[in-house]
């Protein structure tokens, strides 16, 4: 029997759906330094992790019976992909299936920021029923969504996702992709029928001087300068709203904090940090930053579809 470790979990309609065609799923978290005692003696040959596991050159150097390793997710800087792939291992990753979440997370963030519910949930537990009145007037400019410009910032599966849900709010929509010239977004109003148009990209400076919220969803650029830096956050219209949930570091977090404090940006919704796991206090303290732990693929239906694509991705590699 082919034995698949879901090292960081799966959902159970992928698990059920490899346990129908005979694979055994083993689902138990093992430990980074015993990961590799682990694959030799079990004989596992499909390695599955999330983004805690990681998958270096140790662990393809040292278990040859590794056949195949999946991310279930989209960002694959844990693991050494090209490495793998040079010894013959198959390397995949399950991109478009967690895309909606994200886009939705990312207007979470926005309509928290718009109402400062970062803040109010903070203080209603404790001021609450002594200073209601204050709070009230302390959350009274609250804005709307509806007519204001979103730009996004990498239009590719999350950003068109972005920029369709837009599109739904009443909203204007800019984008900039140095890679795509235009887009066509589909819009699907339940009980009317699916309505599709095409959003050309601009500048990067025309989306900065332009827009009201900006959102970013472009690949991770770990050790390069930030997409995101004090030069472009000058260029912002003042009070804009900020959402960075691509990775930490494509806004740099010292000209973001600098932006909150000057008034420059009104607040910012973050879900993806520079020093993961362990995110700067003084970001996190922030009265002015919404914040969430990495969770934008984390929903029920999203975990789901990535679940089927790697059990569909792996049977459909040992039946070729
Ligand atoms: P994608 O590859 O479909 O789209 C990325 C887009 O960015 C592409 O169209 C590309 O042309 C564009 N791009 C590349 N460099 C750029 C630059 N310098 N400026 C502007 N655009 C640029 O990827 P995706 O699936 O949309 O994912 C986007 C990001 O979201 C990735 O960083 C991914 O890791 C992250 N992500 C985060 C979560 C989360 O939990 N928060 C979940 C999934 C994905």
């Amino acid at each position: 029997m082919i034995k698949v470790l879901a090292n960081d979990g799966i959902h159970n309609a992928g698990k059920s759906a490899l346990e129908n065609e005979g694979f055994e799923v083993l689902t138990d978290k093992v430990a980074q330094d015993q990961l590799i005692e682990e694959i030799n003696t079990k004989e596992i040959e499909v390695l599955l992790v999330r983004s805690a596991t990681q998958v270096r050159k140790d662990i393809i150097d040292s278990c040859p019976k590794l056949k195949m390793i999946g991310r279930g997710g989209v960002g694959m800087d844990n693991i050494d992909v090209a490495y793998a792939q040079e010894r013959g291992i198959d390397v995949f990753n399950t991109p478009a299936a967690s895309s909606q979440s994200v886009a939705e997370l990312v207007f979470a963030h926005f309509f928290t920021c718009a109402r400062f519910l970062q803040d109010a949930n903070r203080q209603m537990p404790g001021k609450g029923n002594t200073d209601f009145k204050v709070l009230k007037k302390n959350y009274a400019k609250g804005i709307e969504l509806r007519k204001k410009t979103i730009g996004v910032i990498g239009f590719g599966r999350i950003g068109q996702a972005v920029a369709s849900t837009a599109l739904g709010l009443g909203m204007k929509v800019m984008a900039y992709d140095p890679f795509l010239e235009e887009a066509e977004i589909g819009l699907e109003v339940m009980g009317v029928g699916k309505i599709k148009t095409v959003i050309k990209t601009t500048t990067l400076d025309d989306l900065l001087t332009n827009s009201d919220f900006i959102t970013l969803h472009v690949p991770g650029s770990k050790g390069t300068a930030s997409l995101i830096d004090k030069n472009e956050i000058e260029k912002m219209k003042d009070g804009v709203v900020i959402v960075n949930a691509a990775r930490g570091g494509v806004i740099a977090e010292d000209a973001l904090l600098a932006g909150l404090e000057s008034g420059k940006i009104s607040t910012a919704g973050i879900d993806v940090f520079e020093n993961e796991p362990q995110p700067r206090e003084d970001l996190l303290k922030h009265p002015k930053v919404s914040l969430t732990p990495h969770i934008g693929a984390a929903t029920n239906e999203a975990q789901e579809r990535i679940g089927l694509e790697i059990a569909d991705k792996i049977i459909g590699f040992y039946k070729k």
